[in-house]
């Protein structure tokens, strides 16, 4: 039997076998003093987090766990996928403590957006899941947008508490701790982790001045998103990181486009109207006959229709229908979640049908833009 290592900086039993697993460090570095593993190496030198991967259950503990403390929580969510990333039932969760939303990624949106509109809209959406906020901000973690206003916001509504951060994978809460590591924390303290009680899943405590911490929570995975479906090397084209470009299709009916080869929007019945795509710039919509779509999907998919490869395909769960009515004089987006969303301007209304990964998430909503 071996002497099991633990790691210097948080305790955890070191593991030289697997990178995605806690503890893990290099095999060379072990023979450095201290020890260290790779997570706590990567706060001490790059201040930098990265994150680790809970399963349901111990996420959920851990967030009963927070209702449990008197702290201010702030709930960060991806506006590029909010229906995705947004955590329903997190109210139910955390108790009497209020809930700041962090609504991230709005250097994806055009900057002339009306962002009062976007922010009621936000507001409308949280409270009809049940979530009741004490106050919305909308940032780009990666871009430094809107940080004066959270940080502001902290300090209004954190009244000498603890802040506990929590997200969906893949919504920029990384992005933002570190941000926030840099802008906010007191950096002569050291960055400590810990365990939640009963759980597996560790938690690094931000040590700001007053002797309160801003804890970083695991972020939870969704496998309803497309994001969370894909292989690794897919993710980059589905997450986008410049503004997004619109692209606007008139159709007739029976007209499919197809983005990249993740998704396919059939437009099966109504009067000839505009349709217009929210995705990343890097996936190429191409447009045919709802007649001709299913051949050209069987044997062009991975090439005409990328991407994703053929390769990277073989790992996506084959495509599944939905079909969707959208009523005269509404507007709505159908999002495909992680992937989208395309805006039906509808005066007449239109019967589509989608197609997507089987599994993934598809939202018919209220416009948001
Ligand atoms: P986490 O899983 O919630 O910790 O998310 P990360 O911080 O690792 O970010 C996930 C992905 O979103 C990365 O590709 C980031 O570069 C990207 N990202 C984070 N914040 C922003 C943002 O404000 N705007 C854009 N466009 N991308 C962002």
């Amino acid at each position: 039997e071996e002497d099991l290592l633990q790691c210097e900086g948080c305790g955890i039993e070191l593991q030289t076998d697997d990178p995605s697993r806690l503890g893990y460090v290099p095999e060379q570095a072990l023979l450095k003093v201290p020890v260290i593993c790779q997570r706590c190496y990567r706060i001490k030198h790059y201040n930098e987090i990265s994150s680790v991967t809970p399963n349901q259950d111990d996420f959920l503990k851990m967030l009963s766990h927070v209702g449990e403390t008197n702290s201010l929580v702030i709930h960060i969510v991806d506006l590029f996928d909010f229906e995705g990333s947004l955590i329903s039932g997190l109210q139910r969760f955390v108790g009497n403590n209020p809930i700041l939303l962090v609504v991230n990624k709005m250097d994806l949106l055009p900057k002339v957006t009306n962002w009062n509109r976007i922010l009621n809209w936000i507001r409308k959406q949280a409270k009809e899941s049940g979530l009741k906020v004490v106050d919305v901000v909308l940032c780009s973690a990666k871009k430094n947008i809107g940080f004066d206003r959270l940080l502001e916001k902290l300090g209004e509504y954190r009244k000498g508490r603890d802040v506990y951060v929590v997200g969906a994978t893949n919504a920029g809460k990384s992005t933002l701790i570190n941000r926030l590591i840099r802008d906010y924390s007191d950096l002569e303290s050291e960055l400590t982790t810990s365990q939640y009680p009963g759980t597996t899943l560790d938690l690094v405590r931000i040590p700001l001045d007053d002797g309160k911490s801003i804890i970083d929570t695991p972020g939870i995975v969704y496998s309803y998103r497309l994001t969370e479906l894909v292989p690794k090397p897919v993710l980059p084209v589905l997450l986008p990181d410049k503004t997004i470009k619109p692209a606007v299709y008139q159709l007739n009916e029976k007209q499919t486009l197809f983005i990249g080869g993740f998704a396919r929007f059939d437009f099966a019945k109504g009067p000839r109207q505009s349709f217009t795509c929210f995705f990343s710039n890097s996936l190429p919509v191409h447009r045919t006959k709802l007649e001709r779509a299913d051949e050209l999907y069987n044997n062009h998919r991975g090439e005409l229709l990328k991407p994703p490869t053929k390769e990277q395909l073989e790992q996506i769960p084959p495509l599944a229908k939905h079909p969707v009515s959208i009523r005269k004089g509404q507007q709505s987006d159908v999002l495909i979640s992680g992937l989208g969303w395309i805006k039906i301007n509808s005066p007449e209304g239109a019967e589509l049908v989608i197609h997507a990964p089987k599994g993934v998430k598809i939202v018919v909503r209220d416009s948001l833009i």
